[in-house]
C-alpha cells in the first residue's frame, strides 16, 4: 500500500521534471541560436568607406619639408590649430602645398591620404614611383 502511494506521488513528479527538462533545453537552445544569429548578423556587415588606408611612414618621409617661414599658404597647422614657427620644419602636402607640424601631418597623414585642409587626395602611385629606379 505504501508502495502504490510512493509511486502516485513519484511518478507525476518525475514526469513534471522531464517535461521541465525539455522545455528548458528547447528554451536554451532557441536562445542560443537567436543569438548565433544575432552575432553572425553583424559580422556579415562589414564597416563600409574604412577601406582607405593612410601612408607609410616610408611614404611619409617621402613628402617634402619646408623650413616655417617658406610657408607660402600661411603658417597655421589645421592639424593642432597651432602656429608654425618659422624656424620649425614643416611637412608640405604635394599638389596643394598646404603645411603642417611634421608630427601632426604624420599622425594625420597615416590613418587619412587626404590633405586636412583642402581635402585633396595624395596619390600614393606618386611614391612608390620615384623609389625604384628602372634596373634595366
Ligand atoms: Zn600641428
Ligand atoms: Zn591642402
Amino acid at each position: 500500500m505504501l508502495f502504490a502511494v510512493f509511486l502516485a506521488l513519484f511518478l507525476p513528479c518525475v514526469g513534471m521534471s522531464v517535461v521541465f527538462v525539455v522545455y528548458m533545453c528547447f528554451f536554451c537552445h532557441a536562445a542560443t541560436t537567436t543569438r548565433q544569429q544575432q552575432s553572425s548578423n553583424n559580422h556579415q556587415e562589414p564597416m563600409k568607406g574604412i577601406n582607405e588606408k593612410g601612408l607609410s611612414s616610408a611614404q611619409l618621409d617621402k613628402l617634402p619639408k619646408v623650413p616655417g617661414q617658406e610657408l607660402v599658404l600661411g603658417n597655421d597647422c589645421a592639424v593642432c590649430l597651432d602656429v608654425i614657427d618659422k624656424e620649425q620644419v614643416a611637412r608640405i602636402v604635394p599638389g596643394c602645398n598646404h603645411g603642417f607640424h611634421i608630427e601632426c601631418a604624420d599622425t594625420w597623414l597615416s590613418k587619412h591620404p587626404v590633405c586636412p585642409i583642402c581635402r585633396s587626395k595624395l596619390e600614393t602611385e606618386l611614391f612608390d614611383g620615384t623609389t625604384e629606379s628602372n634596373p634595366c
